[in-house]
């Protein structure tokens, strides 16, 4: 299924055989960010449906930061909520002036200008009508905020559709509300994958047998009776492998502002560099442990169908990017990438009296799992003294709070001495497949962190030892990662451009 080797070339697309190939192509926040981004974008999806055929486009909102159209959304909402009028009306106009630019850069008067510019009114119209609801009632619901996070996806499709068609593309724009069917676990919604395959199937097949490219809004889905939901926070990544495996696509390409899934945050550590090849393992782990590159769940779909996925640069689209796949050569010796998550709380759940008690640890989950907060990685002292575990920050109060509840009895005969949390930690993870069959990686890693002073409160290894991670003070955190960034690729051949 590698792109370029097709056994034909008509003038609509690539065949392998007698089947047409499906390409899924996301862009971010960024990639459609202005008007000079969108104009980028278009070109991308124009020059490569002329070379692959058909291509289904997924976008999110518009924006990158500081000024993202989905958190101008938010934060009105909750301006709402508090109360704050004339707070969420300027950031309703905010709005309006960031898609009115884009407007006025890409499309003629003459042509979609005024439409355009007018359906962009109606949704920031019902924004406003959704702010004065939440402020009237008092109230902000995570069905709410579904309702009103999407809008920037719906907004920004729009203007890339028009954009596209002034061009001579045919374009239309598709909310995923029509595509992807989901539970009703709002801010976080799970896809039904045989009702998203029916419909997304339904709605799009006949836009690609005409030649139109559809341009469906990222992040967003909905339940069975038609009720808004969205995918979770970047979750326009995920959208893109849902629609690809519903649509059973050749490959899902994301699109974004670096140069692929690279050894580091480049933000953070400036000497970092893109990774030609990672498996989906791999990539799962660097997306769970910090890496917002992709959204965690984005390979899911990807992994059960096997759909290969690359990440490339909007802004650099010559450069090979990263391709991930099922399973790729383990070089390197060892570690591929560093990532880390900040603003953590590690619990501990300590006493000697836990020893060989059975139903310790279940109790302990099965009380935080009631708070609804997730844990992000678990370590316990093979004593079984100790049990400890990270939760987001903001969340601690609330599982500290279940945890007394829930061991009261054992508390009070000092069987648990305490349940005590260690404020402001990060988890830091290195990544690559190659550590199982390369001895010492451990060895190197501590004695790394041991020569910058740093000190390790926790550890913990993925059983599928593709991933180490160890938990130390967030303050600690920049220096960490850079020492260990310095690892990558030392004694090892350099990894070959893909
Ligand atoms: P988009 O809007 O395109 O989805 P995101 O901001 O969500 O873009 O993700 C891209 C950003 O992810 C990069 O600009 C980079 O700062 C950050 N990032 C974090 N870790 C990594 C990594 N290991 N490789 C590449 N980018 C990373
Ligand atoms: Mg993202």
């Amino acid at each position: 299924m590698a792109i370029f080797t097709s056994s034909g070339f008509s003038g609509r697309g690539l065949f392998l055989g007698d089947k047409l190939m499906t390409l899924v192509m996301k862009f971010g926040g960024s990639s459609v960010g202005s008007s000079a981004a969108m104009r980028e974008t278009a070109s991308l999806i124009i020059d490569t449906r002329q070379t692959w055929g058909p291509v289904v486009v997924v976008a999110s909102g518009m924006g990158s930061s500081p000024v993202k159209v989905t958190d101008l959304l938010l934060n009105g909402a909750q301006a709402a909520l508090a109360g704050d009028q004339v707070a969420y009306q300027v950031l309703a106009q905010e709005m309006g002036r960031v898609h009115d630019e884009a407007i006025d850069g890409l499309l003629e008067p003459d042509d979609e200008r005024e439409a355009v510019r007018a359906e962009i009114k109606t949704f920031i119209d019902h924004y406003i009508a959704l702010c004065d609801a939440v402020r009237v009632l008092g109230e902000l619901t995570p069905r709410a905020l579904d309702a009103v996070s999407g809008m920037g996806e719906q907004m920004s499709v729009r203007i890339l559709a028009a954009y596209l068609r002034q061009l001579g593309h045919p374009a239309q724009a598709v909310d995923a509300t029509e595509l992807i069917t989901t539970d009703s676990q709002f801010q976080s919604a799970n896809p039904l994958v045989a009702e998203t395959q029916v419909r997304t199937q339904a709605r799009l097949l006949p836009l690609i047998e005409e030649g139109v490219t559809p341009i469906v809004t990222g992040f967003i889905g909905a339940t069975a009776d038609g009720v808004t939901t969205t995918l979770g926070r970047g979750g326009s990544d995920f959208s893109a492998s849902i629609i690809g495996q519903a649509l059973n696509a050749d490959e899902v390409w994301i699109w974004t502002d670096v140069d692929g899934v690279m050894t580091a945050d480049p933000r953070i550590v400036p000497g970092a560099r893109s990774i030609p090849m990672l498996t989906y393992r791999e990539v799962s782990e660097l997306a769970y442990f910090g890496a917002r590159v992709l959204h965690p769940k984005t390979m899911r779909p990807c992994i059960e169908s096997g759909i290969p996925l690359r990440v490339k640069n909007t802004f650099n689209p010559d450069h090979a990017g990263t391709v991930i796949v099922a399973n790729g050569q383990a070089h390197n010796g060892g570690i591929k990438a560093v990532t880390a998550i900040t603003g953590l709380n590690l619990i501990t759940v300590e006493g000697t009296g836990m020893v060989g008690v059975p139903g310790i640890a279940a109790r302990t989950f099965g009380a935080v799992a009631d708070t609804e907060v997730s844990v992000l990685l678990i370590s316990q002292a093979s004593s079984e003294q100790s049990i400890c575990f990270a939760v987001p920050e903001g969340s601690a109060a609330l599982v500290l709070e279940g945890l007394q509840a829930e061991f009261e009895t054992e508390l009070a005969r000092r069987d648990i001495d305490s349940i005590w949390g260690m404020r402001e930690v990060s988890i830091v993870t290195v990544v690559g497949a190659g550590m199982r069959g390369t001895p010492g990686i451990s060895g190197r890693l501590f004695s790394a962190l041991g020569d910058c002073s740093v000190n390790i409160i926790a550890i913990a290894q993925g059983s599928s030892e593709c991933s180490i991670s160890i938990v130390i003070e967030d303050a600690e955190t920049a220096g960490a990662v850079a020492q260990i960034h310095r690892l990558i690729g030392q004694g090892a051949p350099s990894p070959k451009q893909v």
